[in-house]
């Protein structure tokens, strides 16, 4: 079992599966949702996914059908989830123990901040893939 949990411990989740390929988006909305250069995220089969603490987690629709959620209490990104997906995209920086995942890419590295140099021998795309 992977554990993680938000900043503040209102909102913790488990993992029974596998937790995916990490990739580093650079998109300007993540930037902002997340206050920081990149988000590191994976996809996590909802099925293999369990929240425990719903009561403070919120959400916001960043794009029609897409929906960042977080802890209204501390602010901490959780996931994200796609309308129609089987799987949702965990926020890796709220993760407690290792998920052993490989890295696989930077993307969205179009929209990168101008103040970070990516410095990886990871493939770099412009778009997503
Ligand atoms: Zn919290
Ligand atoms: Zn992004």
């Amino acid at each position: 079992m992977i554990s993680g949990s938000c900043l503040c411990g209102k909102i913790e989740y488990e993992i029974s599966g596998q937790v995916g390929d990490v990739v580093h988006c650079h998109c300007q909305t993540c930037r902002k949702a997340h206050g920081s250069a990149f988000s590191s995220v994976a996809a996590v089969d909802d099925n293999e996914f369990t929240l425990i603490g719903r009561d403070f987690l919120s959400f916001f629709e960043s794009s029609p059908g897409k929906k960042r959620y977080f802890c209204s209490n501390c602010g901490t990104q959780i996931y994200a989830k796609r309308e129609g997906t089987k799987h949702l995209i965990l926020r890796l920086g709220s993760l407690d123990d290792d998920p052993t995942s490989k890295e696989k890419n930077h993307i969205w590295v179009s929209q990168k901040a101008t103040w970070y140099s990516i410095n990886s021998r990871l493939p770099v795309c412009q778009e997503f893939e």
